[in-house]
């Protein structure tokens, strides 16, 4: 483990996090800036910063429990589609970003993009309670 990488830690339990889903190698748990409601991180548990680095049994349990998050999030928020992109940007770790896709900008984003384009504007945090909530339902659809 990477001893100040933020996912290492949540992964470690170090740090709380809103978990959708947990087992030996694999975490699931909600953006605490969401695009939308329910988007969701999917990380290995294991320090790869890059995604083309993870081995591919575990890349593939990645991609298989971020399959399972998707249904559930298509069936909760009723969308045609969940995006997914691994960006990389503020956190070292590979992670797999869900996000329910309302807008086609939903994976680059208007409130992204708010302060221009040159620039990041972070999505402001919704309440604890209202992540706990999204979380409890989503850990209820997955059939993993
Ligand atoms: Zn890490």
């Amino acid at each position: 483990m990477a001893q100040a990488c933020l996912f290492c830690r949540i992964a470690a339990g170090e740090i709380p996090c809103h978990r959708i889903h947990e087992d030996e190698e694999i975490l699931a748990f909600l953006d605490i800036h969401p695009v939308r409601p329910g988007h969701a991180l999917v990380i290995p548990k294991a320090h790869h910063v890059w995604f083309e680095e993870i081995p591919e049994p575990l890349g593939a349990r990645v991609f298989a429990v971020s399959q399972a998050v998707a249904r559930g999030l298509k069936e909760i928020y009723g969308v045609e589609r969940v995006g997914m992109v691994f960006t990389g940007i503020h956190v070292p770790h590979a992670h797999a970003h869900l996000i329910p896709m309302r807008h086609q900008h939903d994976v680059t984003s208007e409130i992204y993009l708010r302060d221009g384009p040159e620039a990041f504007h972070l999505p402001p945090q919704p309440p604890a309670e209202e992540l706990a909530e999204i979380a409890e339902k989503l850990r209820a659809k997955l059939d993993l």
